[in-house]
């Protein structure tokens, strides 16, 4: 398996042209589950940044991508459905050793991203707006849809190739350009991505992607005043700090951040499917997403016994090598990643809470991987209930009526999603 572990080295598209950082600076990758480096990448500062921004607004200011017709538009998103496609096992390769999720679920992932390009090609046709011939005989009103202009476009690190094309494509179909920063520990696909749309015909300057620090260049990026649109996904700290940054030109924002997400389990629901969606929502992806089902809120008069389930299925998930095919839980992404998942873990211990299962590091030879971790007797108010733990760590709270479980679910500072899948499981309303 080791033998298709090998460093690839990446430059930055600017322009049309690809390249290193104007002064040359670098940084490396590190596999969280194999301990070995698997990428280089430019370390892009606030020249590059200025040269990025620069490309996309003359793409845009001057055509011809946003002039173009949008069949020729959804020609070019269609070719790079296709080439992510044909590339499948490669990109999904890089996530997993990357971000350390299993290659099976990255798999997917990029199955899903062809499916957002392909998705976005139709829409570049769809670009209408609204008439009003109600306001009298003498006036006639016309709404008008048109490309924002440039889009800085930020990421994180949990799911690359799908979060990039959960935007870029759409904003690509209208005749907007891009200037795309990826998350630092996971720009391999961003940038493979980058080279697809190439190929496929995307004039220079459309897309540009540098790779770096999120404090030198994702800052300067919020702030810029040629960027007229910042799409952020990420920490709900640092959409903070894009609010405020991108105050300066008034750019729209558009912000996707943290979560900390409810399953409610009432006495009468088909246990045995909540039981797999409760587990499978709380540890796909290791936790680390933004909608996982990081409590549980079960109904008092069957908590014993199926809190008990949740344990002994939660012993039965496959934690390991990204890279086999039977892992279902793979390497944490980095070491301040682990770090915090501990310190949580340790505050749920401090707090009162009981640890039923995991809550540390496993043994292994390489890697940083986490047990399937679940905390009993959960209350609202500590913090394993109301911050984001972003890890393989479940925390289960009780509830007696549905008014005192939608209190609860409602208590935290987030309000992102609920459920990972269904939120509620109940045959009330069957
Ligand atoms: P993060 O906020 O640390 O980083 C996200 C991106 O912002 C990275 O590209 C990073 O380099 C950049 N960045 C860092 N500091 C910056 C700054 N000061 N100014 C501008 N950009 C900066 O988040 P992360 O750790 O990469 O991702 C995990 C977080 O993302 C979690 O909170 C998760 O819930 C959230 N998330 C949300 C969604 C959603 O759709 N709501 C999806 C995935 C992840």
């Amino acid at each position: 398996m080791s033998t298709q572990i090998v460093a690839r080295t990446y430059q930055n598209l600017i322009d049309g042209r690809w390249v290193d950082a104007a002064d040359g600076r670098t940084f490396e990758r590190i596999s969280p589950a194999h301990d070995v480096v698997v990428g280089r990448y430019p370390s892009a500062g606030v020249a590059d940044l200025e040269r990025a921004v620069a490309a996309a607004r003359r793409a845009f200011d001057e055509g011809p991508w946003p002039m173009m017709p949008g069949v020729e538009r959804a020609r070019i998103l269609n070719r790079v459905a296709d080439a992510i496609r044909a590339d499948a096992d490669d990109l999904a390769l890089i996530e997993a050793l990357e971000s350390g999720k299993p290659v099976t679920q990255a798999r997917d992932e990029i199955v899903s991203s062809a499916d957002l390009w392909e998705y976005a090609a139709t829409l570049c046709r769809h670009t209408y707006g609204d008439t009003y011939n109600t306001l009298g005989s003498s006036m006639f009103g016309m709404v008008l849809r048109e490309p924002v202009g440039v889009v800085g476009m930020i990421t994180p690190w949990n799911f690359p190739l799908l979060i990039i094309s959960q935007k870029l494509p759409f904003a690509l179909a209208v005749g907007c350009t891009a200037v795309v920063k990826p998350a630092e520990i996971t720009s391999g696909t961003t940038l493979r991505l980058a080279q697809m749309a190439q190929a496929a015909g995307l004039p220079d300057g459309v897309l540009n992607v540098i790779t770096g620090p999120g404090r030198e260049i994702g800052t300067p990026m919020a702030a810029h005043n040629d960027i007229d649109m910042i799409s952020f996904t990420g920490s709900t700290d640092v959409g903070r700090r894009v609010i405020e940054a991108s105050s300066g030109n008034l750019k729209k924002v558009e912000l996707e951040l943290g979560g900390k997400n409810p399953q409610l389990v009432f006495a009468d629901a088909d246990l045995d499917a909540a039981l797999d969606a409760v587990v499978y929502g709380v540890y796909f992806n290791m936790g680390e997403c933004c909608n996982s089902g990081s409590r549980l809120l079960v109904q008092r008069s069957i908590a014993d016994e199926f809190i008990a389930r949740v344990v002994e299925r939660a012993k039965t998930v496959p934690v390991g090598d990204p890279l086999d095919p039977a892992t279902k839980v793979g390497a944490i992404a980095t070491d301040d990643q682990f770090n915090k998942i501990v310190e949580l873990v340790d505050s749920g211990r401090a707090e009162g809470a009981n640890l039923l299962l995991g809550g540390g590091r496993m043994d292994t030879e390489r890697g940083r991987f986490m047990a399937p971790t679940v905390f009993g007797g959960v209350a609202p108010t500590m913090r394993i209930a109301r911050e984001e733990i972003f890890g393989p760590v479940l925390s289960i709270l009780t509830f007696d009526t549905a008014q005192e479980a939608a209190h609860i679910a409602n208590s935290t500072p987030y309000g992102l999603s609920a459920g990972s899948g269904r939120a509620i499981w109940t045959r009330r309303w069957a």
